[in-house]
């Protein structure tokens, strides 16, 4: 691990155009459970059934069940070690841009500013039928499931399985992972296409392929060159102490 840990900072500080991928599992250690984790929301709310733009649409009250409890959970959520160490990779001039699949905003409440939301956000819903968006304290106002000005029904900005990725969202992914020269992958199973293609974008490009994961991913044996095992938290923050120490000694 020591020397797999020096080899992803020597290839982050002398390569420095860091683009980073993240999953669920950056934002566990924020009390948030990932699709895997035991004894969490997903246990109740199966994801095939609940978390379908399909089953919002035939049953969205059952949905906005599921829904209501995942904000408290997120409303409740705080950066953890691992966003903050990207902040500070960001700050530091190496991370160019991270390619988010979470919806919590966790990246930009720890200081990242360069984040694209590859399945949207939590914080504002839109009508299904007009396309008005407000923010989630404005739909707090509009009863239970919330409703539109026009009476149609608010969904929040979060991407559905079944639905498309926001195009502006996805060009600008493909852009960062195409003119990076590394790509940190932290915290995703890298099931859900298209997200999961990044590390293979990345990697045609030139870049080399760092994953952070508790375990190993079908990326691990095909696309990453450096595997470092481990909770997201305390490896990004090993990581970015041992990275900018290079970058200040070679600046
Ligand atoms: P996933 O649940 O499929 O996989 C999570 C991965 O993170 C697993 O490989 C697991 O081993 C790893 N992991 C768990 N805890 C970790 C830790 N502390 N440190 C390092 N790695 C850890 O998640 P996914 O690949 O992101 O796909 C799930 C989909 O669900 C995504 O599209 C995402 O948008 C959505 N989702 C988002 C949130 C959120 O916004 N925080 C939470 C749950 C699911």
């Amino acid at each position: 691990m020591e020397e797999r840990l020096s080899e992803a900072a020597r290839l982050m500080a002398v390569r420095r155009r860091v683009a980073v991928l993240t999953g669920a599992g950056i934002s566990v250690e924020s009390g948030i459970p990932d699709f895997r984790s035991r004894g969490g929301l997903w246990e109740r709310f199966d994801p095939a059934e609940y978390a379908t733009i399909q089953a919002f649409r035939a049953d969205p009250a059952k949905v906005w069940k599921m829904l209501a409890e995942m904000e408290a959970v997120l409303d409740a959520a705080r950066p953890n070690p691992a966003h903050e160490a990207l902040a500070r990779l960001e700050q530091a001039g190496v991370v160019t841009g991270v390619i988010t699949q979470n919806i919590d905003g966790l990246h930009q409440a720890a200081g990242s500013r360069k984040v694209v939301e590859f399945h949207g956000s939590h914080r504002t819903l839109s009508c299904l039928a007009c396309g008005a968006r407000i923010s989630r304290n404005e739909a707090r106002q509009r009863g239970h499931p919330p409703a539109c000005g026009c009476g149609a029904l608010l969904k929040p900005d979060v991407v559905f399985f079944g639905e498309p990725i926001p195009e502006g969202a996805l060009r600008e992914a493909y852009r960062v992972a195409a003119s990076c020269r590394v790509m940190l992958v932290v915290g995703t199973s890298a099931e859900v296409a298209p997200a999961n293609q990044m590390p293979w974008v990345a990697k045609q490009a030139g870049a080399a392929v760092i994953e952070v994961n508790l375990a190993p991913t079908h990326l691990t044996e095909s696309v990453t060159d450096v595997f470092l095992e481990g909770k997201a938290g305390r490896v990004l923050q090993d990581l970015a102490d041992r990275t900018m120490a290079l970058v200040e000694t070679r600046d």
